[in-house]
């Protein structure tokens, strides 16, 4: 057993990072779990990140978070490039234990495990990441001015990025495996009465084609069977995410969707001394610098709780 830390935050994330470096500059020696195959978070699996304020031209997603992480360690951050597997948050003293059993103990916790975003479980989705396959269309959605584009999905999420994309794109097409959306009627009304967008209805993607840039989708129609061809150069999957919760069910308050509740503004869970930021928390504006936001007012409220303890 470890001696007892002031903070200990799990994930690494834009939010972990800067709740980091913020505990870090309060003098709170925070220990940071990173993850073990994805410390840095999602923008480890992009490329260009152009809507992080600061960089004027741009920064790669990789680049921007080694710069975080090493500013949160100048501070005395100290990272481990590890999971946790089980948490016991409930008494005064909390107590989180990595992939190797050691069990490490805190006064305050603060959780930015992020989410994953549900993929389609195609060969080319991953090495197309970035080079025409995105699920963010706030974020990337500029880079595909007069383009023609597929929007994959029938929910809120899906008709909201088709929407937004319409604006940029040459053509959206909504392909959705259903013959009617799951969408809420405003959301629907807004896209049935967009000129750019059309739908493909009854079908899924077989495969994304493409060698280093995506070059168009193979859909099938799942009643019939028939397979088409549909040319496009951007793909946006919009088909759900995943927060990363599992950890916490049973200990921490958490929405209908799986996503961890706090106290909103502030970032207090339902459990004194345990907070929560980023992703996780967020299913609304899901970028990288609400995460970083929210990652601050996390250490701020990790601060004071310390602070009222002494
Ligand atoms: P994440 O970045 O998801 O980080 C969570 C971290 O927690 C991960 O490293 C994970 O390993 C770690 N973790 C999880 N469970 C555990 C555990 N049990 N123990 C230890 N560690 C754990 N946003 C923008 O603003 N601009 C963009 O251009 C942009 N592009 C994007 C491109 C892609 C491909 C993707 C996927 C997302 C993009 N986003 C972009 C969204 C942005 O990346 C996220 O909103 C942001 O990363 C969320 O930050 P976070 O800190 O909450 O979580």
């Amino acid at each position: 057993m470890s001696d007892v830390r002031n903070v200990i935050i799990i994930g690494s994330g834009p939010a972990g990072y800067t709740a980091a470096l913020y505990t870090a500059r309060a003098s709170l020696k925070p220990l940071v779990f990173e993850g073990a195959v994805t410390a840095g978070g999602a923008l480890m699996n992009t490329t260009e990140v152009e809507n992080f304020p600061g960089f004027r031209d741009g920064i790669m997603g990789p680049d921007l978070m080694d710069n975080m992480r090493a500013q949160a360690e100048r501070f005395g951050a100290e990272l481990i490039p590890d999971d946790i597997v089980s948490v016991d948050l409930t008494g005064e003293i909390k107590t989180v234990t990595d992939s190797e059993g050691t069990v490490h103990q805190a006064k305050a916790v603060i959780v930015t495990t992020g989410s994953q975003h549900r993929k389609l479980g195609l060969p080319n989705e991953d090495a197309l990441s970035g080079r025409g396959v995105s699920w963010c269309a706030t974020c990337d959605g500029f880079f595909f001015k007069e383009q023609d584009i597929a929007v994959i999905g029938g929910g809120d999420t899906a008709m909201e990025e088709a929407t937004f994309l319409s604006r940029f794109a040459k053509s959206v097409t909504i392909v959705h495996r259903r013959d009617s959306l799951r969408a809420s009627k405003a959301m629907q009304e807004r896209a049935f009465g967009d000129p750019k967008i059309k739908f493909i209805w009854d079908s899924e993607v077989a495969d994304i084609q493409g060698d280093q840039k995506l070059s168009g989708l193979k859909l099938r129609n799942v009643k019939t069977g028939e397979l088409s061809e549909l040319p496009v150069t951007g793909l946006f999957i919009a088909i759900g995410h995943d927060p990363r919760t599992e950890l916490f069910k049973g200990h921490l308050d958490l929405d209908e969707e799986g996503y961890l509740k706090v106290d909103a503004p502030s970032t207090r869970t339902n459990l004194a001394g345990v907070f929560a930021a980023g992703d996780v928390v967020d299913h609304t504006y899901r970028q990288a610098i609400t995460a970083a936001g929210t990652g601050c007012s996390a250490a701020l409220d990790a601060e004071r709780f310390l602070a009222a303890l002494a």
